[in-house]
């Protein structure tokens, strides 16, 4: 269920640090090393999937969770609520989808606008 070569089953498991904003039994969120945006973090599970391609139907709670759980830390890190504040929720997949790490992740990126990428 773990790579010993993953980046962030490391990160999830604390043998590689990161600026934590969340943990619980199956999920792990830390800031982003390089944010796009005034707030952005990661929410990953700790279950090593390696992207949605992998996502499978038995997966749909873990997912679920994984979206439930961004509006509260987004919040909690300082996005304003919605409607004038508000967050955005991007998930790469693959080379061709912009993925660098593959250990499925949801970057959650908000803050005042313009931000620099994304
Ligand atoms: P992606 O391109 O969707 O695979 O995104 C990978 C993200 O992981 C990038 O935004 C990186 O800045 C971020 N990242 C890479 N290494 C670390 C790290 N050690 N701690 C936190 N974020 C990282
Ligand atoms: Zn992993």
């Amino acid at each position: 269920m773990h790579d010993a070569n993953c980046l962030f089953c490391k990160i999830a498991a604390g043998a590689i640090p990161s600026r934590k904003v969340h943990e619980d039994e199956e999920l792990f969120a830390f800031h982003d090393i390089h944010p796009h945006a005034p707030v952005h973090f990661l929410i990953v599970p700790r279950l090593h999937l390696p992207s949605m391609a992998q996502v499978q139907a038995e997966h749909a709670g873990l997912l679920g969770r994984m979206m439930a759980l961004a509006p509260r830390l987004a919040l909690e890190q300082g996005c304003r609520p919605y409607p004038e504040g508000g967050f955005r929720i991007v998930v790469n997949t693959g080379r061709e989808g912009g993925q660098e790490v593959d250990h499925l992740h949801m970057h959650v990126m908000g803050g005042p606008r313009p931000w620099a990428r994304g």
